[in-house]
Parts: structure tokens; C-alpha cells; sequence
């Protein structure tokens, strides 16, 4: 019985011992959890192990909270750049299903139902699928280029492979635009030789023909050299026209805007061409609405303009015809006008008159070259208004340009 009290301490003992360890080793692991998670740089030394893990979590939670704020807005920033970009997006995954499209994608390939589709049904054609096929098998980079005739567009696909998942990233390009201006490029290059061997190839004959015995032919001497004055002067006014144009078009022109009233500048075009709608045996009249506002423009350049239209109505306009000229207010701007009575436009041939070297019919046009209204947009264009044209076959024509009021 007198042994109960030593047996109780040892058990005591014992027990206070094994909780001691426990709390040692408790603390010991607070303190590596602590030093964990918490900022060398920032951390305070706590009175506690406790409040030490308390503000070191905080730590990390503001820190976390931080980071996701960044993130947030990295991810925001990409969907709108996403959103915005005009070339097509589409992630698919291993199997060939959309799992990401952008709007662009939707737009370039017709179709609003993209997600979770095949990529051969949103694709829809067969080069365009092969190319992703091959990038699904090589794991390599493929870019194809291809004309899709029903939309009358060239689309070009890049296919790179997503190294993570298996899958692929489609990035779609219009190249539509690109091959235009590659086409009018060239176009434009074969125009200006085939213009230029016409009128190249008459001067030769005539000059051959003046070698061989004309020129001594006091009848038709005059006649051939009169002829080569005529289309040494066509040759003048086109490379005249082409620089104009081509010096318009990259931007070498300075404009050199004033203030003008409508009416001085309608009436002083009209004066430059009345003696050559006279002889053409045309009515040439102005009509200008009273108290028009300036517009502010380039005096010579907006007059080229006009004359380029009055002259153009003068070649097409039959004797006896008449020719209008007017201009009135229109809601922020001044709208001229110049109408004629003359054999006028077929509607398929509107709006291609203001391409260069765009004639409706060669043959009826004479020595025209095709630039006159090209070089008149482009004026036009950069005052910041428009030029259009409304005609009907047979009746008439009128062009009209709209320029803004400052
Ligand atoms: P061109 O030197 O041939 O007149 P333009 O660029 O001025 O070149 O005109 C292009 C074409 O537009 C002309 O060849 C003609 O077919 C048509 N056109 C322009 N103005 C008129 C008009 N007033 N009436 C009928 N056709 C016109």
C-alpha cells in the first residue's frame, strides 16, 4: 500500500514528460511551418509561436490576394486583345475539338458555333484540314494559304502545336486585302505598258511613214506631224496624270488649305471650261445656294477636281446637251454637284470609275486615260469627303463630292 504515492508520481512523471515532449515537438513544427510560409524579408519576430503562424499566414493571404489582382487583369487584358484581334483564334484539343475561339474566328470562318465542334467542321475545307492534320501528327508548325472562291477570300491558317495538352492552336489570317493590292499592283503595271505601246506605236508609224516620202508631201506632211503633236500631248498628260497620282497616293502632296466660299470655287472652274463646253455645243450653268459656309481646302487641287468632272461631261455629253453645276449645304459639310445630260454609266461600272485606268468602254472614250477620276477621290479623300456618282444609262450623269465644314 505504501508504494501507491511512488507509483502515482512515476505515472505523473511519466505523463508530464510525454506532454512535454509532444509541446517540444509541436513547437518545433509551428516553427518550421512558420518559417514555411512567411517573408524572411518582412516577417517581425513574434512573441508566440502562434501569433508568429497567425501573421505569417496573413502574409501570404494578402499576398495571395495581390496575385490573383494580377492575374485578373492579365487575364482580362488577353481576353479583350483576344476580342479585338482581327486574325482568328482557335484552340482545339487532342481529339480536334474546339475548346476557344475568338470573335474574329466566328467572322472569318461564317460560322457563330464553333466551341466543341470538329475542326474540320468549322474549317470546312479539305487543305485547311490536312494542314491541322499534319501538325497533329509531325507535332510541327504548318501555315497554308488558301482561296475560298464562295466568299471570294484568301485565308491563310497557321497551325501550332500545344505542347501541353496535345492539341493544336489555329491562328487564321484574311489575306484578301494583301492579294488585292498585289493584283493592283500588278494590274497597275501591265495598265501603264499597255497605255503607253498605243500612243508609242502610232508616234512610230508616224515618223516611219514621214521617213518614207511624206514629209516632203505638202498636204499630208502637216497632217502626220500635227498627228504626233496630238499624241506626244497624250503622252504628256499621262505621265502628267500618273505622277500627280502616284505623288497623291503616297502622301507627297501638301495641301494647302485656306478658306474658300463654294460659289468662287465652282464659278471659277466654270470659267476654265466654258469655251470648250461652247465648242462642244454645250449649255454649261451654275447654281449655287445663297449663304453656303466656307470650306476649308486646297483652292487648285478642289478645282482640278471640278475640271476633271466638267471635262469629263463635256467628252460624254452629245451636242446640244447641257451641263449643271451647283452646290448646296448638307448636315456638317457642302455638297457640289456636277450633272450632265450626257450617255451616262452603266450601274455595274459605278463605283469602278474611280479606279485608275477604269474606262466603261475604250473605244468611246477616245483619248482618255482612265486616271482623271482616280486622281479627283484621292483629292477628294484627303480634303476628308467623299465622291460618288449616280447615272443613267442613256440620260446622264452626276458626280458628286461632299467636303466637311471645320
Ligand atoms: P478618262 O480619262 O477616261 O475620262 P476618268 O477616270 O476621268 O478617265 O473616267 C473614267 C471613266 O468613267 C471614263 O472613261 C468613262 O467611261 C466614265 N465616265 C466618267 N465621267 C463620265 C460622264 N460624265 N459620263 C459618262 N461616263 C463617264
Amino acid at each position: 500500500m505504501s508504494q501507491l504515492p511512488y507509483f502515482l508520481a512515476i505515472v505523473f512523471l511519466l505523463l508530464a514528460a510525454w506532454f512535454a515532449w509532444r509541446y517540444l515537438i509541436l513547437k518545433r513544427k509551428l516553427n518550421q511551418l512558420t518559417r514555411s510560409i512567411r517573408d524572411p524579408k518582412t516577417s517581425q519576430p513574434q512573441a508566440n509561436e502562434i501569433d508568429g503562424l497567425i501573421s505569417a499566414i496573413e502574409f501570404r493571404r494578402t499576398a495571395f490576394s495581390a496575385e490573383l489582382a494580377t492575374l485578373r487583369t492579365e487575364t482580362e487584358r488577353l481576353a479583350t486583345l483576344l476580342e479585338q484581334l482581327t486574325d482568328g483564334v482557335l484552340i482545339a484539343d487532342a481529339d480536334g475539338r474546339v475548346q476557344f475561339a475568338n470573335p474574329a474566328a466566328g467572322k472569318l470562318f461564317g460560322t457563330d458555333h464553333l466551341i466543341h465542334q470538329s475542326v474540320a467542321q468549322v474549317v470546312r475545307n479539305h487543305q485547311l484540314i490536312e494542314a491541322w492534320r499534319r501538325c497533329q501528327q509531325t507535332r510541327l508548325l504548318q501555315i497554308e494559304v488558301v482561296e475560298i472562291p464562295l466568299r471570294k477570300q484568301y485565308l491563310q491558317l497557321i497551325v501550332i502545336p500545344d505542347e501541353h495538352e496535345g492539341g493544336s492552336l489555329l491562328l487564321a489570317q484574311d489575306l484578301t486585302q494583301v492579294r488585292k493590292l498585289e493584283t493592283v499592283r500588278r494590274d497597275f503595271i501591265s495598265n501603264v505598258s499597255h497605255e503607253l505601246r498605243t500612243p508609242l506605236a502610232s508616234l512610230k508609224a508616224l515618223t516611219e511613214t514621214l521617213q518614207s516620202g511624206a514629209l516632203a508631201d505638202p498636204d499630208a506632211g502637216p497632217r502626220f506631224l500635227e498627228r504626233i503633236h496630238t499624241e506626244v500631248d497624250a503622252l504628256t498628260q499621262m505621265t502628267q496624270e500618273l505622277l500627280d497620282l502616284s505623288r497623291i497616293e503616297s502622301g507627297q502632296v501638301q495641301l494647302n488649305f485656306e478658306a474658300i466660299a463654294p460659289r468662287k470655287l465652282i464659278h471659277s472652274a466654270a470659267d476654265r471650261m466654258k469655251a470648250q463646253a461652247e465648242r462642244a455645243n454645250l449649255i454649261l450653268d451654275v447654281k449655287v445656294d445663297d449663304g453656303l459656309p466656307n470650306i476649308h481646302a486646297d483652292k487648285n487641287r478642289l478645282e482640278q477636281v471640278l475640271v476633271n468632272l466638267i471635262h469629263n461631261s463635256v467628252k460624254f455629253t452629245k451636242p446640244g446637251g447641257r451641263i449643271s453645276l451647283g452646290a448646296e449645304a448638307v448636315p456638317g459639310g457642302v455638297r457640289c454637284a456636277v450633272r450632265d445630260t450626257g450617255v451616262g454609266i452603266p450601274s455595274e461600272s459605278l463605283t469602278r470609275i474611280f479606279e485608275r485606268f477604269y474606262r466603261v468602254d475604250s473605244s468611246r472614250t477616245g483619248s482618255g486615260t482612265g486616271l482623271g477620276l482616280s486622281i479627283s477621290r484621292h483629292i477628294v479623300e484627303a480634303h476628308g469627303g467623299k465622291i460618288w456618282a449616280e447615272s443613267e444609262e442613256g440620260r446622264g450623269s452626276v458626280f458628286y463630292f461632299e467636303l466637311p465644314i471645320k
